[in-house]
């Protein structure tokens, strides 16, 4: 559980991060045909259904949504976003579902946000996503995060470095898990990615990805690191990240947390040129970006206790005493809400001294007492709590007086 002033505090300035970037925000449906998420994860539907929560109506095959990078670009082909002017930048706040074994940062339900480039190859872009990622953390005042980049290159090296990791591997199969096992045919580049102690050793000795890269996507590489650097973006070169999806092309990041245990990716992201061709586009449409985890995010900011506002405080608890009193109470305290402040009145008939306490307890700035006196001459009395001394006050004067203590 994490509370949900913290939560919001997150919220709040994550958005307006992505705001100042000008990313748009794109609301998505949490309900995806199953054809488009395995589609986009380049993965065989059999893979994708063991691993999502998914459900048949009639015909068709749906799944909550893994992720929101496929049901975003989805979103800008339907929509033909791509005949708005320049390039499209969007962001999305939502629940993401996957049917894993739930353990600390893992869960079956969680909330990812993320932005998206839509429509240009620019390195600018993939330095700009990037950027935003690690600007977020900073703007929360998280430390001990690092942040992590490779390439890999276009589609053509990929394929040409999956060969040969599938010559290096294949000598040592079995010592490899049972999963590897399987990516060594399907996805070799995966096993790259484990987070097995044993499997990390074999790993290490691993032919570099670097060698196999293309002469234009290294240079992209380099352009965008150059335009890291040229904003103070510390990063280290990892030659072994890869992201897992076929899709992804060229950048490669990930961003990690040294506080959270096991599960220490915060954010992760990469070019992916080719998704919108396998998603259905009939041209591709270059793209880069990012997604990151709220629940860790949150799991970080606790363990470094990161601070965030406290909730508003109350301008006032109201008591009335007897019933016309109460009466008039209710209505005097939906009044004053509208007015825009903060206030409570005790719902249960206690004892005047009960009420106090709990405003005492409730931290509320000012008293309001009215009995029968006060109904009949519309003055309450006013307890600064603060202070400790009391006035009397006409009814319509209390916005004013309630207001005073803010400013
Ligand atoms: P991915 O799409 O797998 O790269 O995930 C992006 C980010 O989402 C990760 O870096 C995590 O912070 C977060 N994330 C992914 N899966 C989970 C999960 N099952 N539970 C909590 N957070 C997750």
């Amino acid at each position: 559980m994490h509370r949900a002033a913290a939560w919001r505090h997150a919220e709040e300035t994550i958005r307006a991060v992505l705001e100042r970037f000008a990313f748009e925000e794109i609301r998505t449906p949490v309900v995806e045909p199953l054809a488009l998420i395995a589609r986009g994860m380049g993965g065989s539907t059999d893979i994708v259904t063991k691993e999502m929560f998914s459900f048949e109506r009639g015909k068709t095959h749906y799944v909550l949504r893994p992720e929101l990078t496929a049901p975003v670009m989805r979103a800008y082909l339907q929509h033909h976003m791509g005949q708005r002017p320049g390039e499209q930048r969007f962001f999305y706040f939502g629940p993401c579902f996957r049917a894993e074994r739930p353990q600390k940062g893992r869960y079956r339900q969680f909330h990812q946000y993320g932005a998206e480039i839509i429509g240009t190859n620019d390195a600018r872009a993939d330095a700009e996503i990037i950027a935003c990622t690690v600007e977020i953390y900073r703007a929360l005042g998280l430390k001990n995060t690092k942040l992590r980049i490779n390439t890999l290159g276009d589609a053509a090296s990929r394929a040409r470095y999956s060969a040969v990791l599938r010559e290096y591997f294949a000598p040592m199969k079995d010592k490899l898990s049972a999963a590897s096992q399987k990516r060594l045919q399907s996805n070799p580049l995966r096993i790259l990615d484990t987070k097995l102690d044993y499997e990390r050793d074999l790993v290490r000795n691993a032919p570099q990805l670097m060698t196999h890269v293309d002469e234009e996507s290294l240079n992209h590489y380099e352009a965008v690191k150059a335009y890291l650097k040229r904003v103070g973006i510390d990063f280290a070169e990892d030659p072994f990240l890869v992201r897992g999806l076929d899709y992804y092309s060229r950048t490669a990041f990930e961003v990690e947390s040294f506080d959270i245990g096991a599960q220490s990716a915060l954010a992760g992201g990469g070019r992916y040129d080719r998704l919108a061709e396998a998603i259905g586009s009939k041209q591709a449409v270059p793209a880069v970006g990012f997604a990151a985890g709220m629940e860790r995010l949150l799991l970080a900011m606790e363990a470094q206790d990161v601070s965030w506002p406290a909730a508003a405080p109350l301008d006032a608890f109201l008591i009335g005493l007897g019933e016309a009193a109460k009466a008039e109470v209710f209505a005097l305290a939906f009044q004053l809400r509208r007015d825009g402040l903060h206030v409570v009145h005790g719902l249960h008939n206690r004892s005047m001294k009960a009420q106090m306490r709990t405003a005492h307890r409730l931290r509320a700035r000012y008293c309001i007492i009215i009995g029968d006196n006060e109904l009949a001459s519309r003055q309450a009395q006013v307890k600064d709590m603060d202070q400790g001394t009391q006035e009397s006050v006409p009814f319509d004067a209390l916005p004013r007086i309630l207001f005073s203590h803010r400013s």
